[in-house]
């Protein structure tokens, strides 16, 4: 995909839109509803011409919030969690209701990040997601924040539209908030910053241009899209980002309105390398040497000579990331050994492990189709410049 050859979002089998918190609720007035019946006309207009869309829908916390009447500022877990009891109750209505002026059916679904983990739970919300859409249904996704605890949630929605969209083979991901698109530094901070309009490809100089901002209703910032771009283009999914601060937003991106377009990879990864590669949490992480590096990208599998360290308490199978030794993640892949044996055999020939364990083991640490490399090769000199600039 090039600027000139963009695929217009009609010519798109399957969408998944990602619609932040601020779009959808004010904190005085509560629910945006004249902006949420112009956005599910551009729904069933897209699905009119028989593009499949999901929609991932955040607002549960913050319209449960103006419900309850709770003050600004940070919220509990807690708090949170029982604001989202509370508005996502509404916030399905509000989508039901919208839909339905268009004779079109919502079904919710609520996820944790465990049911994008493991993989039976993968499996069976990814079964019931493709039902309703057989049934020509349009799912309505948020995550199901009142049992999400901190340590195991997404958080942000940026990057559950991206596992969804992973999840459904969609071939388009867009991302409406209040920001517009990618600029090459914060615009707010830098007034040299640029816009860019199309990004070829996610390269460390791209990940390094997101800052970390985020607006006080909605949890992410530039950086949680950047990451929710890598999920999705890795998978062969484009992605947009776009301002949906104006009335039909889906419209005014057919009509050439500025967004950031994300190319997809051209050589999309396996279904399963995808679920490798969107793993949120790696049980654990193994630090290699330049010459592993070098021979990971050149497609070789990770053998135990070139580890030097290894982190986290795994077992075989377990995702593990692959870590440079100046920490910059490579790859993520499944570990062939129990982290109590890698830690035996790291280092070592893999002719000397059948010695090592007592058994002939495999010769990989991580073997190259359990592999998915997660970052481009890195460009060292260009990333050095842009960050002495
Ligand atoms: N799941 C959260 C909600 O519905 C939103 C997360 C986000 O802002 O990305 O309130």
């Amino acid at each position: 995909m090039t600027t000139n050859e963009r695929l217009g979002l009609e010519d798109c089998r399957r969408i998944v839109i990602k619609i932040g918190s601020a779009l959808l609720v004010d904190r005085k007035t509560g629910l945006k509803k004249a902006w949420l019946e112009a956005m599910c006309d551009d729904i069933a207009q897209l699905a009119a011409k028989g593009v499949e869309v999901l929609v991932v829908s955040s607002g549960a916390i913050a319209m449960g919030r103006t419900v309850l009447d709770l003050p600004s500022g940070a919220l509990k877990l807690e708090e949170s969690q029982a604001a989202a009891a509370v508005g996502q109750i509404s916030l399905a209505r509000a989508w039901s209701e919208s839909l339905s002026r268009h004779d079109i059916v919502a079904g919710q679904i609520l996820l944790t990040l465990g049911d994008t983990e493991e993989r039976r739970r993968y499996l069976n919300a990814r079964a019931t997601i493709s039902q309703l859409m057989k049934l020509k249904a349009i799912p309505v996704i948020n995550e199901n924040d009142t049992v999400a605890t901190s340590e195991i949630r997404y958080g942000d929605n940026d990057r559950l539209a991206a596992r969804v969209a992973t999840m459904v083979g969609a071939d388009m991901l867009v991302l409406l908030s209040d920001i517009d698109g990618l600029y090459t530094a914060p615009p707010h901070l830098d007034p040299e910053a640029r816009f860019l309009d199309f990004i070829p490809a996610i390269t460390p100089e791209i990940e390094a241009m997101a800052g970390g901002a985020a607006s006080e209703l909605s949890r992410g910032g530039m950086r949680t899209k950047i990451d929710a771009g890598k999920i999705a283009t890795s998978a062969g999914c484009a992605m947009i980002i776009a301002s949906g601060k104006v009335y039909n937003p889906l419209a005014s991106i057919a009509k050439g309105v500025r967004h950031s377009l994300f190319a997809p990879s051209p050589e999309p990864v396996t279904a399963r390398k995808t679920w490798i590669a969107g793993q949120l949490l790696p049980a654990g992480r193994l630090v290699i040497d330049e010459g592993a590096e070098r021979a990971l990208h050149t497609g070789k599998s990770l053998l135990p000579a070139g580890v030097r360290d290894i982190e986290g308490d795994f077992s075989r199978g377990d995702t593990v990331a692959i870590l440079s030794l100046d920490g910059r993640e490579i790859a993520r892949g499944l570990a062939g050994y129990d982290a109590q044996e890698a830690r035996q055999i790291a280092g070592k020939k893999s002719a000397e492990i059948a010695d090592i364990l007592g058994y002939s083991g495999r010769a990989a640490m991580v073997h190259r189709d359990d592999m998915v490399m997660t970052a481009t090769r890195q460009t060292r000199s260009k990333t050095k410049d842009k960050i002495d600039a």
